[in-house]
């Protein structure tokens, strides 16, 4: 596949500083997801095992791949040249030299995260860990296009990376999350329903000519299951991820792995057919998930009560207000989601179900009812090992998750092997 139009001729206009290397890597300015690495014992692999923690000095490498000593010390202090590993003392020992502590260099380069919403975008400068050293949330309509918001991306990825002390010449990688469809492979919108404008624009394209760097695109709640993902203290294989706010999606992690589906559709959970088969959904269709427990379907109920409820945000206001038939509302569509979820749990199998969006957050009356149903429909054997809760990132999830999105992909093995054999080319304008 060949680099996006006028990729290369720009990138041959500014000086080239060594970490930039991976750029000139087609397959990773095309943001085609990696497949997992096989543990070949190259450098890119013991980077892998480094920055997991599975190793954290020769001898564990050693221990770990079965390779030859000599081999794995080649490997790492090649790693340590070009910068991804550092060596941070010396680790006890029980005779002889002491070997010495290697860790990932978290501060190798930073990565651009955005998650642009409906009405309000977080953008955030992080470090190669997905850990935010800057971060920021601006209220915009993704409505207004996209030439004005990314053009309001730009200018807070510049702001934010002078507050954390970095140009854009450390930028390694940016992922973007946005609310609507996306066809993953060509970094745009497909027909996104609230995203006046943005069908078929090229957003990977026009980051990646503006930051040099990879650019990986996807929709916001994959982006937010892969920021949960991430961050998770026990790592899980199989997670589930649903947003409730105005509509209702998810993002599904199988394997350790997004699954993104034939053509990126994969998660909308939101048309799938459950409640009330007279409501007519946005989709068209009678009967779906979305339209009987979404955040706008709560709000219409309520209005019909003579609530002045507009939007999931007023739900909210009325539910935290101790409100009963707001409360009542929340609690029905909590059983309707858990009626949905109990399929997919029987069919899936996920080790952990995260319930976020704005519903997800007024005390735990959505969350309950979802675990109420699911352990009381799914199969013993789908719910033995099965926890429910409340998404820990909150609306942080997705710009951790627009990090992990592009981390996932500059770092894989291959990448690294990649950007370690390739020559070193200094470009002068
Ligand atoms: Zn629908």
């Amino acid at each position: 596949m060949s680099p996006p139009t006028g990729f290369c001729h720009q990138t041959y206009n500014f000086r080239l500083d060594i970490d930039k290397r991976m750029w000139f890597s087609d397959e990773s300015m095309t943001g085609r997801p990696r497949a997992p690495s096989t543990p070949s014992g190259s450098a890119g692999t013991l980077l892998e095992l480094i920055r997991r923690g599975d190793a954290t000095t020769k001898p564990d490498l050693v221990e770990l791949t079965g390779l030859a000593r000599s081999t794995v010390s080649q490997r790492v202090d090649l790693l340590i040249s070009e910068g991804y590993v550092i060596v941070t003392g010396e680790t006890r020992s029980t005779g002889g030299r002491p070997p010495m502590a290697l860790e990932f260099n978290r501060d190798l380069g930073v990565v651009l995260a955005a998650d642009i919403g409906a009405t309000h975008s977080r953008f955030a400068v992080c470090d190669l860990n997905a850990e935010p050293l800057a971060e920021m949330s601006v209220d915009l309509l993704v409505g207004d296009g996209p030439d004005s918001v990314l053009g309001r991306a730009e200018d807070a990825f510049e702001s934010l990376l002078s507050e954390a002390d970095r140009t854009s010449n450390d930028v390694l990688g940016v992922g973007v999350g946005v609310p609507g469809p996306v066809d993953f492979f060509a970094g745009r919108a497909v027909h996104p329903p609230i995203m006046f404008g943005w069908h078929d624009y090229p957003i990977r394209d026009r980051l990646a000519d503006r930051f040099s760097a990879p650019t990986l695109v996807d929709n916001d709640v994959n982006i937010m299951a892969l920021g949960e993902h991430w961050t998770l203290d026990k790592p899980v294989d199989d997670l589930l991820y649903v947003k409730v706010g105005t509509g209702i999606g998810s993002g599904l992690i199988l394997g350790g792995h997004l699954h993104r589906g034939a053509r990126g559709a994969a998660g909308d959970i939101g048309h799938i057919q459950a409640g009330a088969t007279d409501v007519v959904c946005r989709c068209g269709n009678t009967g779906c998930l979305e339209a009987s427990a979404g955040g706008a379907a709560l709000a219409l109920q309520l209005a019909e009560l003579g609530y002045e409820t507009t939007n999931s945000r007023d739900v909210v206001e009325l539910v935290a207000e101790g409100n009963q038939d707001a409360l009542h509302a929340l609690r029905e569509a909590g059983r309707l989601l858990g009626e949905a979820l109990s399929s997919i749990v029987n069919l899936l199998n996920p080790g952990l179900l995260l319930i976020g969006g704005d519903l997800a957050q007024p005390g735990q009356t959505l969350v309950a009812a979802v675990r109420e149903v699911v352990y009381q429909r799914s199969l013993p054997l789908s719910t033995a090992d099965l926890r429910i809760q409340e998404s820990p990132l909150g609306d942080r999830a997705g710009v951790i998750g627009a990090a992990a999105l592009v981390l996932d992909h500059i770092l894989h093995a291959d990448a690294v092997d990649a950007s370690i054999r390739r020559p070193r080319r200094t470009v002068s304008a």
